[in-house]
């Protein structure tokens, strides 16, 4: 072999040697002293790059030795092969044989220790256990931030001698109206407000009807909170969803009056707001209380005044208050529908959305993102 294609082991690197040729070719030393009439350089190149390919430790490294052996641009076998044409016919023969078979067995043996690599990489996912990967810490969740605000509403009324009532999401129209003394026209029994379920049930549109369910089973005095999730036939927006969670609390007793209302809703709306927030009642009309009220509180945001550095406050609109809940004086009927008497017992009663404190107290600018699930959301809390 002439000097432009001739070979040696030391063209590639002494590690290879330790790879076991014969191990994926039977042929192996057969095939080494094949070569060597072309010249012990030769065969001893082609023994060495044998090993490096049978000892390849993974796919990427056998690559590697792969295309420094034969690639294309920069492939020892190849650039030899491409300085041919430039020997005498004699030398070109034998050297020409010599480096066919070579390309050609590294080929065979490239193939089938890639194979042997990939067999071995399919087995360990088969398994499912990588043990070359970093570890993975495990992975501890946290409550929802409605859950969490739930919780801290029910200790605080628990704080003030509250027990929780839980009630059925379904319920007869006569719970979730009539006996709240809702009139048989009124719209909210409509097919567009409310979610109909088979045999005249439906999904509860608040918590109330827990008020009913506990006075019928229990004497007074009861002071009761009602935890849960309710219904609405709405359009999804920013700030409506068909589906909320309410708190509804219920006083009843003898000589409860507007006073211990008052009074109640302030030390809640403190305990969420803070000692200095102020509060108003506004006279509203629900038909299960008479009177009823909305309890407001300054804007938390532009602290009642209805303007953020000289523009209108985007939470209140302006108006220097937020209604934060419903409330009021149980209304006779509904005492009358549970077999109390009106003339014996007094009651107030509120309710509460804990999407909508929650929104108001973090700022939470859209109701949607409650339910979406979505991490960067969920974690802020
Ligand atoms: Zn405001």
């Amino acid at each position: 072999m002439s000097a432009s294609t001739a070979l040696g082991r030391g063209d590639l690197p002494d590690a290879w040697d330790s790879g076991d040729a014969a191990g994926i070719d039977p042929e192996h030393d057969r095939r080494v002293e094949e070569l060597k009439p072309a010249g012990a350089g030769v065969a001893a190149f082609y023994d060495r790059a044998a090993r490096g390919i049978a000892g390849a430790p993974d796919l990427a490294e056998l690559k590697e030795r792969h295309t420094r052996l034969l690639g294309r641009e920069r492939g020892i076998v190849t650039g030899r092969l491409a300085g041919l044409p430039e020997l005498s016919p004699e030398e070109r023969r034998q050297s020409g044989r010599a480096l066919n078979l070579i390309k050609r067995w590294l080929t065979e043996l490239e193939a089938a220790r890639r194979s042997a690599l990939e067999r071995e990489q399919e087995s360990r996912s088969a398994q499912g256990l990588d043990v070359t990967l970093p570890g993975r810490k495990p992975w501890i969740g946290h409550r929802h931030v409605l859950a969490q605000i739930q919780e801290e509403l029910l200790d605080l009324f628990h704080g003030l001698g509250y027990s929780v009532y839980v009630s059925p999401e379904v319920e007869s129209d006569d719970y979730n109206f009539g006996k709240l003394n809702f009139p048989p026209d009124h719209p909210a029994r409509d097919a567009h407000d409310t979610y109909w379920v088979d045999g005249g049930l439906l999904l509860r549109t608040h918590t109330s009807p827990g008020w009913v369910r506990a006075m019928e089973e229990r004497q007074p005095p009861l002071r009761l909170v009602f935890p849960g999730r309710v219904f609405r036939a709405e359009q999804v927006d920013a700030s409506h969803m068909d589906q909320f969670h309410q708190v509804d609390g219920l006083f009843v007793d003898r000589d409860v009056s507007m006073a211990d209302l008052k009074a109640t809703l302030n030390t809640f709306a403190r305990s969420i707001y803070g000692r200095a927030v102020r509060t108003r009642l506004v006279p509203v009309y629900f038909p299960f209380v008479e009177p009823g009220a909305q309890l407001d509180v300054a804007c938390v945001i532009c602290d009642g005044s209805g303007r953020v550095r000289d523009a209108r406050c985007p939470v209140c609109k302006g108006g220097g208050w937020i209604e934060l809940l419903g409330a009021g004086m149980v209304h006779p009927n509904v005492f009358r529908a549970v077999g109390y008497d009106p003339e014996a017992v007094t009651g107030f009663a509120f309710g509460m959305g804990l999407e909508r404190i929650a929104m108001m107290r973090w700022g939470i600018p859209e109701i949607r993102l409650f339910l979406e699930n979505d991490l960067r959301f969920l974690n802020q809390f």
